[in-house]
């Protein structure tokens, strides 16, 4: 199917419409929200947070967390009802589905939900006016192609993108993955790994930093594995793309996620020592401590590289602390991988972590396995490293109390008179200061811990370079 670019080309005579977009799952979902949102503002769409006024409702989905295809479902119930109220009141209601969910079971979704107009896959949301004007003529529409075109290649460039909050924004670099995790989804649902070019990237940063950004998240399902055109015409890595960025007028901070442990070479690491803007807090996703389940896994990576990644990111960075993905149960995990987990864990000291027990996915190489972990095992092993990180996370929130942190202002407080922030980890951060702080950095004197966030009572205007202090734990 040829899409022209005319098809998001503002259109004069658009009425306005009201669009409701539910988001679940990763960052990644987050940005293609805002980025359907972009497509479809030249059409005259706005966002509306009431779905019953919505003229257009997009669920987009997430195929990673447990029940997925369940809860998208009974949302789907919910928003039927909507959909008949409107229609009772002489009015329109489109259904759409996206997401990952949308792309593995688009057809079933469409059979089993016939108040669905439209579902459309990851890689399509470009062509969204195409589909809609398909859709509002009664057809019931399902495109989940990976077309060849790019899709970013087809969103609009004047828009200013709408980022979550402004100041910290989103920017997907990569997408895909080419890994094949036994237990994974993604490369099914996202389909291989693909860059945009350097010179894409540069020039949505630029747009984000003029609309308000100060920090950017840099987002790839397997984001170092980026190599894109590079301005000189060379297949440039992640590293180069890090120091062009770190160096456009307005940037205060970089990040990226997430990154996979067979892609994170020197040049990468260099960088955590050496560009200043690069937050010192990575996250890279470990998924078990034992080689026996990481092989049986097909992560590509063993114990001992993660071990050296650790040491060499901790001698370029000192102050850098980690978070990790953690994966409990997988078949075939017996007492003595998980103890390995929990030695992995123990040695390393994460400041934060996401730990899941392992549940089927359809399709998947461990599905199909025969050894599962028995339930209440798996849920056993699940709380005790989740004890463990719990003590991790909250050792490192203490010890941040008594310090002073970079904090980078985003917001009101949910108190009169506060203000809240990032700190480099990540910790969300209240103090009492005036609002002209938000979208500006500050240092400040962290006065209490939370288990979740830290609180800080003075501040001090930044005109310096973000400092390079230690981690916390
Ligand atoms: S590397 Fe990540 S995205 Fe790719 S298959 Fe493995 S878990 Fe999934």
């Amino acid at each position: 199917m040829t899409i022209l670019r005319d098809e998001i080309r503002p259109n004069p005579k658009a009425t306005t419409k009201r669009l409701h977009v539910v988001t679940w799952g990763c960052q990644m979902n987050v940005y293609d929200s805002a980025r359907m949102g972009d497509v479809l503002a030249p059409h005259g769409y706005v966002p509306t947070a009431a779905p019953g006024d919505a003229d257009l409702v997009i669920l987009n989905t997430c195929h990673i967390r447990d029940r997925a295809t369940e809860k998208m479902f009974s949302e789907l119930g919910r928003l039927r009802l909507l959909k008949l109220a409107r229609e009772a009141a002489g009015q329109t209601m489109i259904l759409a589905v996206a997401g990952c969910v949308a792309q593995a079971e688009g057809a079933q979704i469409l059979a089993r939900a016939p108040y669905v107009d439209l579902v459309f896959g990851p890689q399509t949301y470009h062509r969204l006016p195409a589909l809609l004007e398909r859709a509002a003529s009664g057809s019931r529409v399902l495109d989940t192609e990976f077309p060849a075109e790019e899709k970013f290649d087809f969103l609009p460039d004047e828009a200013a993108p709408q980022t979550p909050g402004g100041v910290i924004a989103f920017l997907t670099i990569q997408e895909g993955c080419d890994k094949f995790c036994s237990f994974c989804v993604v490369p099914y649902t996202r389909g291989a790994e693909s860059s945009r070019s350097a010179a894409a990237v540069l020039a949505e940063a630029r747009r984000l930093i003029a609309s308000g950004a100060r920090e950017l998240v840099l987002l790839g399902q397997n984001v170092n594995a980026w190599h894109g055109l590079g301005l000189d015409g060379r297949d440039w890595r992640l590293d180069r793309l890090l120091r062009e960025l770190a160096e456009l007028p307005g940037l205060l901070r970089l990040r990226y996620t997430t990154s996979h442990p067979r892609d994170m070479n020197d040049d990468l690491i260099a960088c955590h020592g050496e560009i200043p803007a690069l937050m010192p807090f990575l996250h890279l996703p470990v998924q078990s401590g034992s080689d026996r389940i990481l092989a049986a896994m097909n992560r590509r990576h063993n114990i001992a590289l993660f071990d050296r990644l650790v040491e060499k990111l901790r001698i370029a960075r000192p102050d850098i602390a980690l978070s990790s993905d953690f994966i409990v149960g997988h078949p075939g995990e017996t007492d003595a991988d998980f103890a390995a987990t929990l030695a992995l864990v123990a040695r390393t000291g994460f400041a934060m972590a996401y730990s899941f027990k392992y549940s089927p996915r359809p399709g998947t190489p461990a599905a199909q396995r025969a050894d599962h972990v028995p339930p209440d095992i798996a849920d056993a092993r699940l709380q005790e490293l989740q004890a463990l990180l719990r003590r991790q996370q909250d050792a490192f929130n203490a010890d941040c109390a008594g310090r002073s942190l970079d904090v980078l202002f985003t917001g009101p407080g949910r108190h009169p008179g506060q203000v809240a922030g990032r700190s480099p980890y990540l910790q969300p951060v209240h103090i009492t200061g005036p609002v002209s702080l938000i979208g500006t950095q500050a240092r400040v004197k962290i006065s209490r811990a939370f288990p979740n966030s830290l609180s800080a009572g003075n501040w001090t205007d930044l005109s310096q370079p973000p400092n390079q202090e230690r981690a916390c734990a």
